[in-house]
């Protein structure tokens, strides 16, 4: 079992482990965590903490760029902005709250992939109904982190997802 993250539409993919997933979308939200200003900044990197194998099931999580919560303004920036919260991962930002060390010669190459794809993606590319449809799903919960001002988890400073943390929840 493992998990796939594609850009079908330039015909690319790359497949991890289900715990290498777990570990790119922890040093993802540390870094997207601490770099999210926007609330279209925040919603991407909330959209990405809830790929949470441990409510969802292993090896269910992957996912292809088309489907991320992009907007049709500002898609370049949102570009710029994952690029830099990539870059961030590889500085190891945030990572002195991980209780465990990411095995980097296995994690490295992944963030260099998902650099790739998110470099090579374009606006004609979103599939505005997978957004939507996220998003309508966010609106029915009143609870959601997403319309309850992005609170984080304390001891992890990443944003909460309906699942809650998912630093904290791949501990137990
Ligand atoms: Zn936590």
């Amino acid at each position: 079992m493992g998990n796939i993250i594609s850009l079908d539409a330039a015909g690319r993919h790359f497949a991890m482990s289900n715990g290498l997933t777990s570990v790119l979308i922890d040093v993802l939200g540390l870094s997207g965590t601490r770099l999210a200003k926007t609330d279209t900044e925040k919603r991407m990197i909330v959209w990405l903490l809830e790929k949470d194998q441990s409510a969802a099931g292993g090896g269910t999580v992957g996912f292809d760029i088309c489907e991320m919560p992009w907007n049709d303004r500002g898609f370049d920036d949102m570009k710029r902005f994952w690029l830099c919260v990539i870059e961030a991962a590889k500085r190891r930002t945030g990572w002195e709250l991980l209780d465990y060390p990411p095995n980097e010669a296995l994690l490295f190459p992944c963030l260099d992939r998902f650099h790739e794809l998110i470099s090579m993606a374009e606006p004609d590319i979103i599939d505005h109904g997978a957004v939507e449809s996220w998003l309508c799903d966010t609106r029915e919960d009143p609870d959601d982190p997403i319309l309850c001002g992005y609170p984080q988890c304390p001891k992890h400073h990443v944003f909460l997802t309906v699942f809650g943390c998912h630093l904290c929840n791949g501990q137990s």
